[in-house]
């Protein structure tokens, strides 16, 4: 039976971002969930220590999320919300418009975080044009970004090893740098977050007449390599927008709900964006639910007699679906009733004191954290940080000997992540740590000798 399954997987499965030959020789088939843990198929059990790839919030098999799709199903599973809407939509709409950065009081509902980001470019995009200003169609995104995989997303992400193949497929933006503090050459937070704004200034400066609007990450770059911002970037580049008159898109979608020790992670730089995209937490991890939120501003420019055509033309099949909404408010509710976001903030300085000890590993260069969002970059020399030859794959063999102590994650490159459910326990956060701190420790050990 198992055996069938896994050879039904090989037959005819093609997997996101995986190159199927790796899958092949490694097969892994998920059953069940509960709590923190997931169950493969030969019932061997896994810490979930990336959340299910960043999603997930209070676990597998929370009683009370699975009641309240339990709930919904027994009046309706989906409806449209073209020109129409439902309820669980228009309740969840209220209490996302609550917790959310105060100048944001509209939301769009969508299925991924790359369709948030769709959404936010091209209501930037729009609102010009309905506003009498056609001329600004361009957009300036960061280096090394990541906003999801369809085109629009793309175009305006910028990693190298999943983008470039598609270059051709993509609209112009402009690129500015971010502040990486451990690979710029003083490694200092405030001179490579100064140097980074000097020149994002001089490109709004000479382009600004033309510029719709700038996307960004929320305090981290998740995909880069958890790359956190250094104090005083996010609202600089929040400063810059305002100055030249460039719509600021805020990428929480990994950073949302609670992931970074805030609801929001701009809220630690007390940022008002004029988009935000949302997505991963917002249903627990349950549902495919995102949503980009907006300001009253923007709505309104779109607010007009049909005739004036200033219709916000988009939309997909499962927008606002009920079953998502329904999770969403009670996984919404349970961030309230459980204080998830503050614990989150107190096990976190926890965390900080567990991975502080990995700076003694021989290859571990770099150690970044923002709340349950940490990545371990692992180097062959400190010294010189030079990094492995990326033919070693370190990182993906990190992972898989993680896999077979207990434990499952995906790297980026040769940065560990490890994004745990915010509900894990001091205790379970310590077992996991030790599983990645033996996975990393044989891993680098072994392919460092044989390097020699
Ligand atoms: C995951 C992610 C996305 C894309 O979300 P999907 O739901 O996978 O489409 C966009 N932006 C950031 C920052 C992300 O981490």
């Amino acid at each position: 039976m198992t055996n069938e399954l896994i050879e039904k997987s090989k037959k005819h499965l093609w997997l996101p971002f995986t190159q199927m030959k790796d899958y092949d020789e490694n097969p892994l088939i998920i059953e069940s969930g509960e709590g923190i843990k997931v169950k493969d198929i030969h019932g061997k059990e896994y810490y979930d220590g990336f959340s299910s790839v960043w999603l997930n919030v209070h676990g597998h098999r929370k009683k009370e999320l699975d009641e309240a799709i339990k709930k919904q199903l027994d009046k309706i599973a989906h409806s449209t919300l073209l020109g129409m809407t439902n309820v669980p939509a228009t309740e969840l709409a209220e209490k996302l418009v609550e917790i959310s950065p105060e100048k944001l009081t509209r939301v769009f509902y969508s299925d991924s975080g790359a369709e948030a980001m769709e959404i936010a470019l091209k209501m930037a995009f729009q609102y010009w044009k309905n506003i009498g200003k056609p001329e600004k169609q361009k957009f300036i995104s960061m280096k090394n970004g990541y906003h999801g995989d369809t085109i629009g997303a793309v175009s305006v992400g910028s990693i190298d090893l999943f983008h470039h193949v598609y270059g051709a497929l993509m609209f112009d933006s402009f690129k500015a740098p971010i502040p990486y503090v451990y690979r710029s050459e003083s490694e200092d937070p405030a001179k490579c977050r100064d140097e980074c704004l000097h020149i994002l200034e001089q490109l709004l400066m000479e382009n600004h007449h033309e510029m719709a609007a700038l996307s960004i990450e929320s305090m981290v770059q998740g995909a880069a390599g958890m790359i956190v911002m250094p104090e005083g970037f996010l609202s600089g580049v929040r400063e810059l927008c305002t100055k030249y008159d460039v719509l600021m898109i805020v990428d929480e979608v990994a950073t949302g709900f609670g992931r970074t020790g805030k609801m929001f992670a701009c809220e630690y730089e007390n940022v008002q964006p004029d988009l935000m995209a949302a997505g991963k937490g917002i249903t627990g991890g349950y549902l495919p639910i995102a949503v980009t939120f907006t300001t009253e501003e923007i709505y309104e420019a779109f607010y007009d007699d049909y005739q004036t055509l200033k219709t916000f033309f988009h939309g997909h099949s499962y927008t606002g679906n009920q079953l998502g909404c329904a999770v969403a408010i009670e996984n919404l509710r349970l961030f309230e009733a459980e204080n998830i976001v503050k614990e989150v903030g107190k096990k976190a300085k926890e965390l900080q004191s567990l991975l502080a000890e990995f700076k003694q590993l021989p290859h571990v260069g770099d150690i970044r954290q923002l709340g349950f969002m940490c990545g371990i970059e692992l180097v062959q020399s400190k010294e010189t940080k030079e990094p492995f030859p990326s033919e070693k794959r370190v990182g993906y063999h990190v992972a898989l000997k993680m896999r077979e102590l207990g434990m499952l994650t995906r790297p980026m490159g040769d940065v560990i992540v490890f994004m745990p459910p915010l509900v894990s326990s001091n205790e379970e956060l310590k077992e996991m740590v030790a599983m990645m701190k033996e996975a990393i420790e044989i891993i680098t050990s072994e392919v460092a000798t044989a390097l020699v």
